[in-house]
């Protein structure tokens, strides 16, 4: 036995599946425009809070839609104070390896898993979305051979804290044209945000699904703090104040250009209490009105929202609840969207 792998069949490549299914010249030019107003918040000559903000997993097309449609509904009343960046997440890393991993392995949460449709399915939701709402989008970059699948419809890519150690992971990072956002690790260590941060930010020679490529460094990859997990198993949050003063120490050590930091409310700084994302939110929002340089660290928030409050199993059958982290319900959603437009 040479291999404990069948190779099933082989999958179109990314300039192939671009051009069976291409992006509209709209949808290019939104893309250009908005990713240029990202820039802008990252590099500092825009003082817009940056929202990250959408389910933790994007489990089917109609709820989804939904869901970016009433947002690009609320986005028009606060857009003058607010960028919005949906998250639209299509692959999803398992603490334990099983279960949903997301629209990319299962098109059908209840079905069985199939690359093919899978590739075709998060293509099409991103597609569908930016044309529908005017909205390009943010995905975790779980398996960097994947990411030009869907690099021309992205304007934020996210690595996860069970990646951002990841060689691999940071050096694709720093070919990557957007933002691109690196947790801290699930343990908490922040020196090794620090480090996947600066990775991004230089170039690197290597390997890339089957070329050797140069990238040009990412000079907007920044921190996301979502809080840390102790040997016990016990959440602690760090979005604190102290937290965020000791996240800008450490950029100033570092070197990193562009420092920046993105709370993310929920995971292990809500201990998955989503309702606490709303109160976790404000409190950073206090820190950023108590101290400017913290204001001008901070570039916003990533928030887990879906249509209906909390989570349910696969197969529950209730329209809009998340089937992975339970989420801010559309009501509680709207409210903290409005708070922190006027607030920020
Ligand atoms: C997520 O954003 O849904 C997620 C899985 O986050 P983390 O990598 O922080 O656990
Ligand atoms: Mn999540």
């Amino acid at each position: 036995m040479e291999m404990q792998m069948d190779f099933i069949r082989q999958l179109p490549t990314p300039a192939e599946l671009k051009e069976e299914f291409p992006v509209s010249e709209r949808v290019t030019a939104i893309k250009e425009e908005r990713d240029a107003e990202l820039a802008d918040i990252f590099e500092g000559r825009s003082d817009k809070l940056c929202l990250l903000i959408g389910p933790c997993s994007a489990d089917r097309e109609d709820a989804v839609l939904e869901y970016m449609v009433r947002l690009a509904g609320l986005y028009e009343k606060v857009k003058d104070k607010v960028f919005i960046v949906p998250r639209v997440y299509t692959n999803k890393p398992r603490t334990v390896g099983l279960g949903y991993k997301g629209m990319l392995h299962q098109p059908d949460p209840e079905k069985g898993e199939d690359m093919l449709e899978g590739i075709i399915a998060i293509r099409q939701l991103h597609a569908d979305i930016a044309n529908e709402t005017g909205f390009t989008c943010a995905d975790e970059m779980l398996y960097p051979a994947n990411h030009r699948y869907l690099s021309d419809l992205l304007s934020y890519v996210a690595i996860g804290a069970r990646s951002s150690e990841d060689q691999e992971h940071r050096i694709v990072a720093s070919g990557i044209g957007v933002p691109c956002g690196l947790k801290n690790p699930t343990s908490g260590d922040l020196s090794v945000m620090i480090n996947s941060i600066v990775a991004a930010q230089n170039r690197h020679k290597f390997l890339y699904r089957g070329w050797e490529v140069q990238s040009q460094g990412n000079p907007h990859a920044h921190a996301i703090l979502r809080g840390r997990v102790d040997k016990f198993g016990h959440n602690h949050p760090n979005y604190y104040y102290e937290d965020l003063l000791t996240v800008g120490r450490l950029y100033e050590e570092s070197g990193a250009v562009n420092p920046a930091i993105i709370v993310d409310t929920n995971h292990a700084n809500s201990g998955k209490q989503y309702n606490e994302q709303i109160r976790i939110a404000k409190d950073v929002l206090h820190s950023a009105r108590y101290d400017s340089a913290v204001r001008d660290l901070v570039k916003g928030f990533m928030v887990e929202s879906y249509l209906v409050d909390g989570s349910q199993p696969v197969g529950g059958g209730v329209y809009g609840q998340s089937i992975t982290d339970p989420c801010l319900g559309w009501e509680k959603t709207e409210r903290l969207v409005l708070d922190l437009a006027e607030q920020w």
